[in-house]
């Protein structure tokens, strides 16, 4: 993986000069994904594109557009054997540092308040904007596209409670509110 998304990112240099990033990841690389995958063999496919606004100030604000696939392994929720599924994102954001940048963003690009925790460092985290995107494209619920493909399903097992919704803390495992 490149230093780009994996360390603190200055946007404003990157918008400056219209980068372009593409890289191909392990899911491995996702730590909070990780953790509600099946195993960390898939990968991920990113494409971001960095320019500046017009409006917002100061000569604009860094626009980030953003498309992510990945194939995910995790388990079928209806017959709990594994499934890959497939997620395809595609987001526009603003990259603020401060909210009275917020005045100046038009749509389809959603304002994203940069974290305090990375305020001395002027930086961007990439690698976890993207990892949120995933995570809120991901089904509450992954199964097997049809049921004729799940694997059949053993009525004598009683399945416990937790095992039915493991994804229902996903929303806390986000890093920032939208
Ligand atoms: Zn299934």
């Amino acid at each position: 993986m490149s230093r780009l998304l994996g360390q603190s990112t200055d946007a404003a240099r990157l918008a400056a000069v219209g980068t372009v990033v593409e890289e191909n990841i392990g899911v491995g690389e996702f730590s909070r994904l990780a953790g509600l995958l099946e195993s960390t063999e898939g990968h991920a496919s990113i494409r971001l594109a960095f320019s500046f606004s017009a409006a917002g100030g100061k000569g604009g604000v860094p626009l980030l557009d953003g498309e992510v696939t990945a194939e995910l392994p995790v388990l079928c929720q209806r017959c709990l054997s594994p499934v890959t599924l497939p997620v395809m994102t595609e987001f526009h954001l603003a990259l603020l540092d401060d909210e009275s940048q917020n005045a100046g963003v038009q749509p389809p690009y959603e304002p994203v308040l940069r974290e305090d925790e990375d305020a001395g460092s002027r930086g961007w985290r990439l690698l976890e904007l993207i990892e949120d995107e995933l995570l809120l494209s991901m089904p509450m619920s992954p199964m097997h596209e049809l049921a004729i493909q799940c694997a059949e399903i053993d009525d004598s097992v009683a399945v416990e409670e937790d095992k039915q919704a493991p994804f229902a803390g996903l929303k806390d495992l986000l890093d920032h509110q939208k």
